[in-house]
């Protein structure tokens, strides 16, 4: 894979405590230092500024109200991308930020306009950040998860891989949190048979995808050719292992 879309989820992004884990995007930065040296190309897709914005506006995190989630991630985007510029510099990858909502994939001369960035950003060395505008987002305009998102992006980019990077090592038979033999599937070539065969329990508090988003977005860009990745955001050398074709996760592609 040459042109590889990475994306984020917000469990990976955070710690414990529910702030940027700065240590992730270290890493993170350390594996897109190497990819590039590869001469590969990397677009980001990243969830985490509702979260971030509730880590540094903490008296709001109880509010519930549409405005108010908006104004938390207006003010969590900040956070975000000034976390990933500061770290990502430390290893002279620039970046830039882009964010799109559902319409900027249904219109021609916005899909063209935004391509024609992405692709000036990519040739110049830049790394993208895209995510969702939260706040012209209401509900009938939002794509509503990154999963989703990065599979758009994806195949307007025309991705050869998405590595979806989450808080799971892969999709499960069943949700291992809640059972303790669920086990790993390594590889999905029927996305509609195993949705049959597999438990999609909860999702998490702060994910708003959870495991049918995945297959969803999965479905979306195999259709396009593009393999899709499920793997553990915070294990260590994730990406390049993957990569370099070790079976570290699950890999969907029909
Ligand atoms: P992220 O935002 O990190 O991409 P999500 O929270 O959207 O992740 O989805 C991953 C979560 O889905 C896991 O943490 C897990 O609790 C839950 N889950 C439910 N069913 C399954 C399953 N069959 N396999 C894997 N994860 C599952």
């Amino acid at each position: 894979a040459k042109k590889i879309v990475i994306k984020i989820g917000s469990s990976t992004l955070t710690d414990e405590e529910g702030n940027i884990d700065k240590e992730f995007i270290k890493e993170l930065s350390d594996e897109i230092r190497k990819i590039v040296d590869q001469g590969k190309k990397v677009v980001i897709v990243s969830s985490g500024a509702r979260i971030a914005g509730v880590s540094t506006i903490g008296k709001w995190s109880r509010k519930e109200d549409i405005h108010y989630k908006q104004a938390l991630c207006a003010i969590g985007q900040v956070e975000l991308m000034d976390s990933y510029r500061r770290i990502f510099w430390e290893k002279q990858l620039h970046v830039a930020q882009i964010l799109l909502t559902k319409d900027d994939f249904g219109s021609k001369s916005r899909t063209l306009n935004i391509r024609n960035t992405l692709f000036t950003l990519i040739d110049e060395g830049v790394i993208p950040i895209i995510n969702e505008n939260d706040t012209v987002s209401v509900d009938e305009i939002k794509i509503g998860d990154n999963d989703m998102l990065a599979a758009y992006s994806s195949v307007l980019w025309g991705a050869d891989l998405l590595i979806l990077l989450s808080d799971i090592e892969g999709i499960y038979d069943k949700n291992p949190k809640d059972h303790e033999d669920a086990e790993i599937i390594y590889e999905i070539n029927d996305v509609e048979g195993i949705k049959k065969e597999i438990d999609i329990g909860q999702k998490s508090s702060f994910g708003t995808g959870g495991v049918s988003t995945k297959l969803k977005a999965a479905e979306h860009v195999n259709k396009f050719g593009i393999p899709l990745a499920v793997v553990k955001g915070k294990e260590k050398g994730i990406i390049s292992k993957l990569l370099e074709g070790e079976k570290v996760g699950t890999l969907i592609y029909e």
